[in-house]
C-alpha cells in the first residue's frame, strides 16, 4: 500500500497537502506540535495513488512520500 509520512515538528499547520490532495487522504490532527502548530494527519491510506502532490505543495518539506512497487516474480518464486 502506498504511504506518506509526515514530520508532524516540521508542519506549520498552512494545509495546502490538504487542498492539493485529490484523494483526502490528509486531515487536520487536532493535536498541536511542540510550536504550537495543528500538524497533519494522513487518512485513508488505502485511497492514495502516490502523485507526490503533497510533497510538492508543502512549503517545508515535512512530508515523504513512498509508493508501494509490487515484486516482479522470478522463476523459483514463480515455480514456487
Ligand atoms: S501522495 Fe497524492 S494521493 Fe497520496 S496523500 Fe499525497 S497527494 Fe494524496
Ligand atoms: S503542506 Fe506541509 S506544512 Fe502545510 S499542513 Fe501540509 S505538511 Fe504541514
Amino acid at each position: 500500500m502506498n504511504t506518506i509520512i509526515i514530520d508532524t515538528e516540521r508542519c506549520k499547520g498552512c494545509y495546502l497537502c490538504i487542498e492539493a490532495c485529490p484523494k483526502n487522504c490528509i486531515e487536520q490532527n487536532g493535536r498541536p506540535n511542540a510550536s504550537g502548530n495543528y500538524p497533519v494527519q494522513f487518512v485513508l491510506a488505502s485511497e492514495c495513488i502516490a502523485c507526490a502532490l503533497c510533497a510538492l505543495v508543502c512549503p517545508d518539506v515535512a512530508i515523504t512520500v513512498f509508493r508501494h512497487v509490487k515484486e516482479a516474480k522470478t522463476a523459483d518464486t514463480a515455480m514456487a
